[in-house]
C-alpha cells in the first residue's frame, strides 16, 4: 500500500500534515507517536470512513482514493483491529470469524477452522464471547479482521486494553500469525516497546508529519532530535 502526501484539517488545524508512507507485504510497518498527532486520523482515512483533504492512496498500484475518486471501505480489502472493536455478542466464535466470509460453506468452514487454529482458539469454536478472556477475545478478533485475506491490516493501538501480564505474549502471537498470513500491516502505537519488538519499519509521527522512518534499531540508536531521543528514553 502506498499513500501519498496524505492531508487532513480541522478548521485551522492541520492534524495529519503531507504524510507519504509506503507498507509492503509481510511486514509491519508502525505510526509511532504521541497521543493526539494525528495517528487514528490517518487510519480512518486508509480505512475509507474519513475523507482526506489532499492526497491519494494506492494499493497494488491501483487507486483506492483521491480527492475526487473514492473505492468505498468495504471494497478496499482492507482489515481493521481497533482496541474497541468489540465481537459480536450474539455470534459464537466461528459465526464471528466467519461474518466478511462470502465463500461456499464448506470452504468457509476450512478458513474458519485454519485462523482459529492459527490463533490457539480451536476449542472455543463453538463458545460465545462473554465466556472469553480479554487477551482470547483479542486473537479471535484478528482471526476475523484476516478472514477475508485483507491485502492491507490496519491496526490502531490494538494491545492497549489488555493488562501486562498478557501484552507481550500477544503481541508475539500476533505477530506470527501477521506473517503467516503476509499481511501488509499498518500498526499505529504511542508504545516506543511496542514499536521495537514488532515493527519493521517505524515511521516516527509528530503534529501530524512524519519526522523520521527507518529501521526500529537505526532509530532508536540514531534518533534524530531532542523530542526522539525523549520519546524512546521510557524503553529499558
Ligand atoms: P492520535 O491517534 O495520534 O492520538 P488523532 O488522529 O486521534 O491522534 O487526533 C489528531 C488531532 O486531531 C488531535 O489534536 C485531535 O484532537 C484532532 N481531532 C481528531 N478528530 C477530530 C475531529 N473530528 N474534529 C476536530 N479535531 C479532531
Ligand atoms: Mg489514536
Amino acid at each position: 500500500m502506498e499513500i501519498r502526501n496524505l492531508t487532513r484539517r480541522y478548521g485551522d488545524l492541520t492534524v495529519v500534515d503531507d504524510v507519504s508512507l509506503t507498507v509492503m507485504p509481510g511486514q509491519v510497518t508502525c505510526l509511532l507517536g504521541p497521543s493526539g498527532c494525528g495517528k487514528s486520523t490517518t487510519l480512518r482515512m486508509i480505512a475509507g470512513v474519513e475523507m482526506q483533504d489532499a492526497g491519494a492512496i494506492y494499493t497494488d498500484g491501483q487507486l483506492i482514493c483521491d480527492t475526487v475518486f473514492r473505492i468505498p471501505p468495504e471494497r478496499r480489502h482492507i482489515g481493521l483491529m481497533f482496541q474497541d472493536f468489540a465481537l459480536f455478542p450474539h455470534l459464537t466464535v466461528a459465526q464471528n470469524v466467519a461474518f466478511g466470509l462470502s465463500t461456499g460453506k464448506a470452504e468457509q468452514r476450512a478458513r474458519v477452522e485454519e485462523l482459529l487454529a492459527r490463533v490457539d482458539m480451536l476449542r472455543h469454536i463453538d463458545d460465545y464471547p462473554h465466556g472469553l478472556s480479554g487477551g482470547e477475545q483479542q486473537r479471535v478478533a484478528l482471526a476475523r479482521a484476516l478472514a477475508p485475506r485483507p491485502r492491507v491490516m490496519l491496526m490502531d493501538e490494538p494491545f492497549s486494553g489488555l493488562d501486562n501480564r498478557l501484552r507481550d505474549e500477544i503481541r508475539d502471537q500476533t505477530l506470527a500469525v501477521l506473517k503467516a498470513e503476509d499481511a501488509a500491516v499498518l500498526l499505529v502505537t504511542h508504545e516506543p516497546e511496542e514499536a521495537m519488538r514488532m515493527a519493521d519499519e517505524i515511521a516516527l509521527m509528530r503534529g501530524g508529519k512524519i519526522v523520521q522512518q527507518g529501521a526500529p534499531y537505526n532509530i532508536y540508536n540514531a534518533p534524530r532530535d531532542r523530542d526522539a531521543v525523549a520519546f524512546f528514553s521510557d524503553i529499558n
